[in-house]
């Protein structure tokens, strides 16, 4: 069977079970529209979906992928698809979360710890270069303060400081900021591990990933 053959296969099972099985929430946001709680930005080769990791309904959760799960400083210029998205959700949507979830063997992090990253010539496009530099402090920092550890443990000291820029960088927009103030809106750096399952959570006040049980 062609790949489209076992998309469209999917399609008939999707339609025939899950589809009349879910049909209450699915008329509840055909009539009222989505409500979600929650944002997820995430990472276009995170593998698994995150409304599958989460095992949520449809409409749960307003999921934003990028290349690497990033979120850029707010105001960035020439990068205005993903500030509108995260604009629309906490202005006009009124999440309650936002959950900026990255992942290990991360495919955009190993970008941003290659050659090719800082290579003059035969690197990356500009276009990659311009939204991987969202993070290109984790990778100046990794270099210079992790130079012994091996390929994998430097991609997984980037992937987790990747996330905590993204936070910082989420603080950067007034609407966020000021409900963050107001109690109305929390925000999370998560780091799921596709081996085993695993999601760690950035602490805040230890400045340490904390596995969720
Ligand atoms: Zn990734």
């Amino acid at each position: 069977m062609s790949d489209i053959g076992k998309l469209i296969s999917g399609f008939r099972v999707f339609k025939s079970t899950t589809f009349p099985q879910k049909k209450d929430i699915i008329h509840h946001l055909v009539e009222q529209g989505q409500q979600p709680s929650t944002m997820v930005i995430s990472c276009v080769d995170i593998r698994i979906a995150p409304a599958e990791i989460f095992a949520s309904n449809p409409g749960e959760l307003y999921i934003i992928n990028n290349i690497g799960g990033f979120v850029p400083k707010y105001g960035t210029g020439g990068i205005h698809g993903i500030m509108a998205a995260i604009e629309h959700a906490v202005n006009d949507l009124n999440v309650e979360n936002i959950i900026v979830l990255g992942h290990a063997k991360c495919d955009s992090i190993k970008m941003v710890m290659s050659d090719k990253f800082s290579a003059e010539k035969g690197g990356l496009s500009e276009s990659m270069k311009t939204w991987l530099s969202i993070v290109s402090e984790a990778r100046e920092a990794i270099k210079k303060q992790l130079p012994d550890k091996n390929e994998e443990e430097q991609q997984k000291a980037c992937e987790h400081e990747s996330i905590i820029i993204s936070l910082r960088n989420l603080m950067t927009y007034p609407y966020i900021q000021k409900r963050m103030n107001e109690n109305k809106l929390k925000i999370f750096g998560w780091h799921f591990d596709i081996e085993n399952g695993e999601i760690m959570t950035f602490n805040p006040d230890t400045k340490f990933f904390e596995p969720i049980t």
